[in-house]
């Protein structure tokens, strides 16, 4: 049965001590990943006891249960937290209070509002979309390039005029900063700008509903605490897509890889895997709701590593993509991501399963094939490049060369034919000759990607390339490096995407196009966005059986190469 449509590609810590309620065990971001000499670590202990005998008594811990007084947020050693951790539970209800959530950045940040939103519904707050009525504003933000953390200074900034104004006339309204940005920017949010009154790092969600009481009293509130084991398996995100036939899994939080120019593993923290167990839970529930399509989640999806139960902790060492290797000591045991997705795909075979973001390292053969062989594995991988040249490489810390990259992308194809395949690239990291954007270049044109996500290179404090590289390509020669990949890439992914004229396609449908009534719009099993008259669906039905409720089949006449990136 044949449908018509039209293809359109898609390129797309505190000034005394205090008793710290800890959910799960925590660290102190800064401490964590830090040698310590032994003259520091007698200074240290040193401020430790000097902290003790001038820090607050056992009595004053039992005033500050018993009385509602809150007092100023502090910092110390550079951490934030707050007085007080201790509140009877019934101060941190929401009382019917209105929450409206904006969110910024990548996937993860779409569930990691449905994480946070969960937690304040089992409070009693309701949630709004409309910003003019709404008690609390909550900010989900990104801190991976410095354009989305002024966008976040500028929508503070309009938050801050819409409270002034809103004071004189209704209840105080809270603004709140959730995820990386609270994460990186603790001072300048809490301190200097004075713009916020709650900031919850991207591992201190469970702490939001203390934190808005104690905002509540009219007091800054901050938990940017990092943890080694956070993975919010406990809580069933409120799922929130508009339609409802797709959701967003989250199995694994935090990354390891340490690549020079990456932000992530500092506002996010260590990798750790969430319970296969639970991820099984959500991914049922989700079927049982009809959901269609599940896209798992992680920073370094593919090296998922669930370690819970001691049946699994052997000590097989992970096994990599070949040619590759890591920044960090070969780990050993757990359930892997191969069996993961083994698992999760055997829940509902009308269900698309889908990943991202995956690291280049961690595609070792069992993945590929199991890929192939599963009919609702989608036969689409994200394989971020970042940089066709292996001396760029060498400098961003990614563990592969060119040739490396090249041959896992060979080894792709032909266990997987007709794979859709994306990336990422970086244009003007330090130290980028012209010979190795051309290197890009060719890397792009070799591959041939149906979709790509470019970027500037933007230089982040802390990572290795803020301290020991130089940010050596002018911005104007990054940008135009930057379009000359982009335009490489659209030429190259309009010849693969006509290379799927004439096939006949199974498309999940979205609904209605945005651009015409008439037509509907939905994706392939590569992820290439459709667009295709209602009247051939509605004329054709689906034979039954082939194409699950909410998938279509349909064959590809025409290819649009409409913008993309
Ligand atoms: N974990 C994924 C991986 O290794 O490919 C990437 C996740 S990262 C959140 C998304 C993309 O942002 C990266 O692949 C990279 O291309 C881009 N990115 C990260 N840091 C950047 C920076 N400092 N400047 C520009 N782009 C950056
Ligand atoms: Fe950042 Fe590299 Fe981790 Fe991706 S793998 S999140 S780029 S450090």
């Amino acid at each position: 049965m044949k449908y018509l449509g039209i293809l359109k590609p898609l390129f797309n810590v505190p000034h005394q001590w205090i008793p710290v309620r800890c959910v799960q065990p925590r660290y102190c971001s800064k401490s964590a990943n830090t040698t310590v000499s032994s003259r520091e670590k007698r200074t240290t202990v040193g401020k430790f006891k000097n902290h003790i005998f001038s820090g607050p008594t056992f009595q004053d811990f039992i005033k500050g249960l018993n009385n509602n007084n809150h007092n100023k947020s502090f910092a110390v050693d550079g951490e934030h937290s707050d007085k007080h951790d201790y509140l009877p539970e019934h101060l941190d209800m929401g009382n019917s209070r209105k929450v409206y959530f904006e969110t910024y950045g990548c996937q993860m940040n779409v569930n990691d509002t449905e994480i946070a939103w969960s937690i304040l519904q089992k409070k009693g707050y309701q949630r709004t979309v409309y910003l003019n009525e709404a008690d609390v504003v909550l900010l989900v933000t990104c801190s991976i390039r410095e354009k989305a953390e002024q966008t976040i200074w500028n929508r503070l900034q309009q938050l801050t005029a819409m409270k002034k104004k809103r004071l004189k006339t209704h209840t105080p309204m809270k603004i709140g900063i959730l995820g990386c940005m609270a994460e990186r920017l603790k001072k300048e949010l809490l301190e200097r700008e004075k713009l916020v009154d709650v900031l919850a790092g991207p591992d201190a969600y469970r702490d939001l509903p203390r934190l808005l009481t104690v905002a509540d009293g009219g007091n800054q509130a901050s938990n940017v605490l990092l943890s080694l084991e956070e993975t919010y398996a406990d809580i069933m995100p409120v799922h929130h897509a508009p339609q409802g036939y797709s959701a967003f899994v989250s199995i694994m939080r935090g990354c390891d890889n340490m690549c020079s120019y990456c932000i992530v593993p500092f506002t996010r923290g260590r990798e750790r895997s969430r319970p296969v167990s639970s991820i099984l839970e959500e991914v049922r529930m989700l079927s049982d709701q009809g959901v269609k399509e599940v896209t798992l989640l992680g920073q370094n999806v593919n090296s998922y590593r669930d370690t819970s139960e001691q049946q699994f902790c052997g000590s097989d060492p992970t096994r990599l993509s070949r040619g590759f290797k890591t920044v960090y000591r070969l780990k050993q045991g757990g359930v892997r991501f191969s069996d993961l997705l083994d698992q999760v795909s055997r829940i509902d075979p009308d269900m698309r399963i889908r990943f991202t973001s995956p690291h280049p390292k961690d595609f070792p053969d069992e993945v590929l094939h199991l890929i192939a062989e599963r009919g609702n594995i989608c036969n689409q991988i994200h394989l971020p490049a970042q940089s066709g040249s292996s001396q760029v490489l060498k400098a961003m810390r990614r563990g592969y060369t060119r040739e490396a990259y090249l041959d896992l992308v060979k080894n792709i194809k032909q266990i997987i034919p007709g794979v859709s395949l994306s990336s990422d690239f970086i244009s003007g990291f330090c130290g980028e000759s012209e010979d190795d954007h051309q290197q890009t270049l060719s890397l792009i044109r070799e591959v041939g990607y149906n979709v790509g996500f470019l970027f500037a290179y933007s230089m982040r404090k802390k990572t290795h390339a803020f301290h020991q590289l130089q940010d050596d390509v002018p911005a104007e020669v990054k940008q135009r490096r930057l379009e000359e990949c982009i335009s490489v890439f659209r030429e190259e992914a309009v010849k693969v995407n006509s290379g799927l004229i004439g096939s006949t396609q199974l498309i999940l449908v979205e609904g209605e196009s945005k651009r015409s009534a008439e037509d509907l719009c939905g994706r392939t099993d590569g992820n290439m966005k459709v667009i295709f008259p209602k009247e051939d669906v509605a004329a054709q039905p689906a034979e039954s059986g082939t194409c699950p409720n909410g998938h279509e089949k349909m064959s590809i006449y025409a290819s649009k190469s409409k913008n993309s990136i």
